[in-house]
C-alpha cells in the first residue's frame, strides 16, 4: 500500500480494490462482529481494514494473492469461537468463510464427507448422524464453530478421548497458501504416507500458514448405544482414584471427564435430577458400541466410579443422556456466569498428575487472589483451569494472566504442555518458548517462513516468540 496515507484512507483503498476483484456484496468494513472471538470478555478486541465474504476457493486465492502483493497481513476467521483471540485481526484483511458452506460430496456407503470450511461443526454431526454414521469431534461451540476453524485449531472435545481430535478424522485438505496458490493435499483416501504431512501442518497451524477451504472428513458409523455413568465424589483424590481405576480396570470408554468442586458449585445447581449433599467432584465416564457391549460397561463403570463414591448415577434413557450431554456443553458459561469474566487455559498435564493439577490450580488462584477451579477431558490430561475475574475489573484481569503464566509453569514442570485444546493464537504468543528446547522453535519459525516468507498469515499468532 502507498506510504503516508491515513488509516481510514488506507481501508477505503483496500476495501476499494478487494471489492473490484469480489464483488461489492462480498467486501465490507470490519464491523465489532469481526474484531473478537470468545476471548471478548476479557477485553481482547482487535482492528482491521477490511472483511471478505469469499464465496469460492478461486475467490479465498484471489483475495490472498491481492493481500500478499500488498503486503496486507490476512487474517482467516472460522466461527470466532476460538478462545485463544487467534482469529482477532491485529490490521489488515478477515477472510470469512461463512459463505463457503456447501457440500461437495457425500458417501455414506463409504463412510466420506468432503464439505466447505465454513460448514458449522455441528452441520457435519447432524449429516452423519441423519445417514447413520458419526463424525466423532465433538468442540463445546458445535453450532457456531465451524469445520474449518476446528481443523485451523485440531479442535478435541470430550470424546477425542476414544476418537481422537479433528486432525484424526481430516484424510484430504484444500486450502489457499501464500502467494496466493489453491494446493490439494490428501483426499477421499485413508492412508497416505507420500510427502511430508504438509495436511498435518495445516491442522492445528491456526490460519498462519493457510487459509483451508475444504476437507474431506472420514466417518464412521455411529455407535448404535452410549451410555454415561456420572460419579459424584467427596473431593478430587476419590475422584482421581476413581478416574485411575476405570483405566485400570480396561475400560475403553468413549469419554472420561471430570469437574472439581469450584466448576460443580457453578453448574451443579442446573445438573439434571440434581446433586448428592457434599459433592465436590463429579466424574462422567460414557460406554458405547453395541447395546448389549455398552450395558456390560455401563455396569463395570457402575463398580469401577462408585469406590468411595457419594452417588452413582447410570442414565439410560435417550433423552437423559442428551441431557447430560446439554448440561456438560453448558460448564464454561456457568463457570463465566459466576463472576461475569473468566481467564481459562486448556493445559494438559501426564494423567498420574491430574490430581495435582487440578489442586495447583485452585493453589495458584489463591496465591493471586482469585477464585480458581477446572473441569475438562480427564482422560486426556487436559484441564480448563480457570481464574474467575469480573469483567471490568482490570486489576484482577492482570492478576489472573499472573496467574495463567504460574500454571503454564506448572504443565510444563509435570512434563505437560501448555494448550491441549484452544491453541496459541495471540493470548498464548511466546509462551511456546517455556516448553520446546531452541532448536525445535527454529523449527517452527523455519515451517512459518517456508509458506509464507513474508509473514503476512495471522501475523502475531501462534508465534514462538513474541
Ligand atoms: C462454549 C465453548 C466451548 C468450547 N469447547 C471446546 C472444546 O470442547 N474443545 C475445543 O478444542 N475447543 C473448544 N472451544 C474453542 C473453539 O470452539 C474451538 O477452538 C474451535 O475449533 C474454533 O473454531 P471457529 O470456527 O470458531 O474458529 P475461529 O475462532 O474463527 O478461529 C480459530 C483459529 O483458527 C483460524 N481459522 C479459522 N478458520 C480457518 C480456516 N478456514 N482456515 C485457516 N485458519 C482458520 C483462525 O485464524 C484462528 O486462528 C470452545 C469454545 C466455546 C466458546
Amino acid at each position: 500500500m502507498r506510504a503516508g496515507v491515513t488509516p481510514a484512507r488506507r481501508s477505503a483503498e483496500i476495501q476499494a480494490a478487494l471489492g473490484k476483484l469480489l464483488g461489492p456484496d462480498a467486501v465490507g468494513p470490519a464491523t465489532a462482529a469481526y474484531l473478537t472471538d470468545a476471548t471478548e470478555h476479557r477485553g481482547v478486541k482487535g482492528r482491521a481494514d477490511a472483511v471478505v465474504w469469499p464465496a469460492t476457493t478461486e475467490e479465498v486465492a484471489s483475495a490472498v494473492a491481492w493481500c500478499y502483493q500488498h503486503e496486507v497481513p490476512i487474517v482467516p476467521r472460522g466461527g470466532g469461537t476460538g478462545f485463544a483471540a487467534g482469529a482477532v485481526p491485529d490490521g489488515g484483511v478477515v477472510v470469512s468463510l461463512e459463505r463457503m458452506t456447501r457440500v461437495r460430496a457425500f458417501e455414506p456407503p463409504l463412510w466420506r464427507i468432503c464439505v466447505e470450511a465454513g460448514l458449522s461443526t455441528a452441520e457435519v454431526r447432524r449429516l452423519a448422524r441423519e445417514n447413520g454414521l458419526f463424525f466423532p469431534p465433538d468442540p463445546g461451540a458445535a453450532e457456531q464453530s465451524q469445520i474449518g476453524g476446528n481443523i485451523a485449531t485440531n479442535a478435541g472435545g470430550p470424546h477425542a478421548f476414544k476418537y481422537g481430535a479433528t486432525g484424526a478424522w481430516v484424510t484430504g485438505l484444500e486450502a489457499v497458501v501464500p502467494p496466493g496458490e489453491i494446493i490439494e493435499l490428501g483426499g477421499a483416501i485413508r492412508k497416505d504416507v507420500a510427502g511430508y504431512d504438509l495436511k498435518g501442518l495445516l491442522v492445528g497451524s491456526e490460519g498462519t500458514l493457510g487459509v483451508i477451504t475444504a476437507a474431506w472428513l472420514r466417518l464412521l458409523p455411529a455407535p448404535e448405544a452410549t451410555l454415561p455413568v456420572v460419579g459424584f465424589h467427596a473431593g478430587a483424590e476419590a475422584g482421581c482414584r476413581a478416574i485411575e481405576g476405570v483405566l485400570a480396570a480396561g475400560l475403553a470408554v468413549a469419554a472420561l471427564e471430570y469437574l472439581d468442586g469450584g466448576a460443580l458449585a457453578a453448574a451443579g445447581p442446573s445438573f439434571p435430577a440434581g446433586m448428592p449433599d457434599g459433592a465436590a467432584f463429579l466424574v462422567i465416564a460414557e460406554a458405547d458400541g453395541s447395546p448389549a457391549e455398552a450395558e456390560r460397561v455401563q455396569r463395570e463403570l457402575v463398580e469401577a466410579l462408585g469406590v468411595d463414591a457419594l452417588d452413582v448415577r447410570a442414565p439410560a434413557r435417550p433423552r437423559e443422556v442428551e441431557e447430560l450431554w446439554r448440561w456438560r456443553d453448558g460448564v464454561s458459561i456457568a463457570v463465566e456466569g459466576r463472576r461475569g469474566g473468566k481467564v481459562s487455559e486448556d493445559i494438559v498435564v501426564p494423567l498420574d498428575h491430574l490430581r495435582e493439577a487440578i489442586e495447583e490450580t485452585v493453589a495458584i488462584g489463591d496465591r493471586h487472589r482469585l477464585e480458581a477451579c477446572s473441569w475438562g477431558h480427564a482422560g486426556d490430561g487436559n484441564l480448563h483451569s480457570t481464574f474467575l475475574v469480573a469483567r471490568d475489573d482490570a486489576a484482577q484481569l492482570e492478576r489472573a494472566r499472573a496467574a495463567a503464566e504460574e500454571l503454564f509453569q506448572l504443565a510444563v514442570r509435570l512434563g505437560g504442555s501448555i494448550s491441549g485444546e484452544h491453541g496459541i493464537g495471540w493470548l498464548k504468543r511466546g509462551q511456546l518458548s517455556g516448553q520446546w528446547p531452541p532448536r525445535a522453535l527454529e523449527l517452527h519459525e523455519a515451517v512459518k517462513r517456508a509458506f509464507d516468507p513474508k509473514g503476512l498469515l495471522n501475523p502475531g499468532k501462534k508465534a514462538a516468540a513474541t
